[in-house]
């Protein structure tokens, strides 16, 4: 996903009815420009940088998961992750997720590369889709 103009960061926030503050335009862009849902503290190293502290990146993160443009994931190592509601995505929640165990990156998957069978004896949710999809092995830089 290729990286969004300021202009059109600011029009995506307007459009959710927030203010197109610095800070809120900057966290934006991070997760536009991600390829997977990221942590605060993955955020807070990559924005600090630029003059964002832990908690203004906390609060606008929160903003944006309030106002919908944002989801919200604890893949399972109880640290909430944020990424980007995109497009593609929507009818799509539960999108898989990919996460290396060799450097610990995560990357969304295409839906298609994981399905879900609610075959007899498989949970309610499964066949609701209300479950979160993980695959673990090494990535390319890793394998
Ligand atoms: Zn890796
Ligand atoms: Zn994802």
């Amino acid at each position: 996903m290729s990286a969004l103009s300021v202009q059109q960061l600011r029009a995506r926030l307007r459009a959710c009815g927030l203010r197109a503050t610095l800070p809120r335009i900057a966290v934006l862009g991070q997760l536009t420009a991600a390829e997977g849902p990221r942590s605060h503290a993955e955020l807070t190293d990559a924005l600090t940088a630029r003059g964002f502290d832990r908690a203004t990146i906390y609060r606008n993160l929160m903003d944006l998961t309030d106002a919908g443009l944002v989801s919200r994931t604890d893949l399972g190592d109880h640290r909430w992750r944020f990424e980007l509601k995109r497009a593609s995505h929507a009818q799509d929640p539960c999108h898989p997720h990919f996460i290396c165990e060799g450097c610990g990156s995560i990357a969304c998957l295409p839906e298609a590369s994981v399905e879900l069978h609610a075959v007899r004896g498989a949970p309610r949710a499964l066949r609701h889709k209300s479950v979160q999809v993980q695959v673990r092995g090494l990535c390319n830089g890793c394998a």
